[in-house]
């Protein structure tokens, strides 16, 4: 049982949290106990989804944070940053300016990060041609969607498109445009601006890759807070006119919902928000649901525009980047739109580093490494569960009763923790101990 674990981005203020269980309750993939008073993470299981964090009560659960001084030791300080940063301003504040906002804070260039999609779209069609033992291929944009496969569908990982996001593809484009332009390697910083805790941990340890491109994360409601209040004052220290790679049409909606299936041959569905995504998975995965050819599929619900580390809501933003496609279309028709030569002139770079490497599944149902040990544990559980109440009420600390079965034959509780069993059995006082390894000692010197 010796799993690598992963990075995570979410963490739990143990000073905070209340041990209240809401966020044991909503996990996907039951990675939340409550022991001894606290919430405490499997690491293993986690897919940085940050379900936990929109509903921990007193905001024990936070989205670790780097210093946006870390971009100052390189020279090339690049903010690669989601179209979904600049919908989520209000409509007066042109693009342009929110770039130089930004710059304002230290960046020397500014990158959106959706840049790759032109090329992606041409090569997802291709995977799908060259893959049709594998239909339906599933999107591997969102990271906490590829890892929910991994951890709760693993007979679905085959489906996993093997392709890089446009982040990455943006990412290594604009890497090597600088090191022709005469930078070092190590002179250059490239920061993404995240929408979300998943994106940080598929940056920080990434699937299918050894190491990322990209050197550092900002998260995006710090940033936002920094920019609008230079874009409010007004306080440029020049007058700085970012270089314009504009994005075409195709990509500025990458990020949001529809904006992979509008572009992809074949029969195509988007879905967004976790619980319509398990739900759409498990039809697949019990044959319920067949014959299509590729599925986005995004965490969000919105997708990135509803990502938990957002700021504005997410429907104005959608909104937003509609009106910016449609005047990109306007401007076209004038003649006005720059080229993206980037790109572009990097398309065979990017082509043939396009790909990533097979992902593993990690199923969160895997008892022991031994079949035969494996097998005892399994009928030990329903045995156990034979004599749990069956009403997944959480007060034992775990999410449901047969997730407190696991855990009794994993070691972890006790059967006893189940506060039907205590009742039931008529528990002497010493029992009461047990209570106390879930809810911690001070919530009963509390009633005292
Ligand atoms: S981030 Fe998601 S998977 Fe991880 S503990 Fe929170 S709810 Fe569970
Ligand atoms: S939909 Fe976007 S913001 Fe939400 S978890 Fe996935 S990548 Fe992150």
């Amino acid at each position: 049982m010796n799993e690598p674990t992963f990075h995570h981005a979410l963490k739990i203020l143990e000073e905070v949290c209340t041990g209240c269980v809401h966020c044991t309750v909503v996990c996907p993939t039951e990675a939340l106990r409550v022991r001894n008073g606290k919430a405490i993470l499997n690491e293993n299981r986690c897919i940085d989804c940050g379900e936990c964090m929109n509903v921990c009560p007193v905001n024990a659960i936070i989205v670790e944070q780097n210093d946006i001084a870390e971009i100052f030791p390189y020279k090339a300080r690049v903010a690669l940053v989601s179209s979904i940063f600049i919908g989520q301003f209000p409509r007066h504040y042109q693009t342009r300016k929110i770039y130089s906002g930004m710059l304002e804070q230290g960046f020397t260039h500014v990158h959106e990060s959706e840049h790759g999609a032109g090329i992606l779209i041409e090569q997802i069609n291709q995977y799908i041609a060259q893959n049709s033992q594998n239909k339906p291929i599933i999107s591997s944009f969102c990271p906490a969607i590829v890892r929910l496969i991994q951890v709760r569908f693993p007979s679905l990982v085959e489906n996993i498109m093997l392709l890089k996001a446009p982040l990455d593809l943006a990412a290594l484009a604009f890497k090597k445009e600088l090191i022709e332009k005469g930078y070092k390697e190590e002179e250059i910083g490239i920061f993404y601006v995240t929408p979300c805790a998943a994106k940080i941990a598929a940056i920080k340890s990434p699937v299918g890759e050894e190491k990322s491109v990209i050197n550092g994360v900002v998260n995006m409601n710090e940033l936002y807070n920094k920019v609008y209040s230079t874009l409010k004052k007004e306080q440029y220290s020049s007058c700085i006119i970012p270089e314009k790679e504009q994005l075409k049409s195709e990509e500025m909606g990458w990020s949001l919902t529809g904006g992979e299936a509008a572009y992809i041959q074949g029969r195509c569905l988007s879905i967004d928000g976790l619980n319509n995504v398990i739900e759409f998975l498990e039809g697949i995965e019990n044959g319920k649901i067949t014959n299509f050819d590729f599925i986005e599929v995004r965490a969000c619900d919105q997708s990135c525009a509803g990502g938990i580390l957002t700021v504005a809501n997410r429907f104005l933003t959608r909104e937003r980047l509609d009106e910016r496609i449609a005047k990109y279309h306007h401007d076209k028709s004038e003649g006005k739109i720059f080229d993206n030569k980037t790109i572009e002139n990097h398309g065979r770079y990017i082509r043939d580093h396009i790909s990533i490497n097979s992902i593993e599944p990690r199923s969160m149902l895997k008892l022991d490494d031994n079949m035969e040990a494996a097998l005892k544990k399994m009928s030990r559980i329903k045995k156990i569960l034979s004599y749990l109440p069956g009403i997944d009420c959480a007060a034992c600390g775990s999410p449901t009763c047969r997730t407190l079965a696991e855990d009794v034959v994993q070691g972890t509780a006790h059967t006893s923790d189940c506060i039907f069993i205590q009742t039931s059995l008529n528990v002497p006082p010493n029992e009461e101990i047990r209570a106390e390894t879930i809810w911690g000692k001070d919530r009963f010197r509390k009633l005292l």
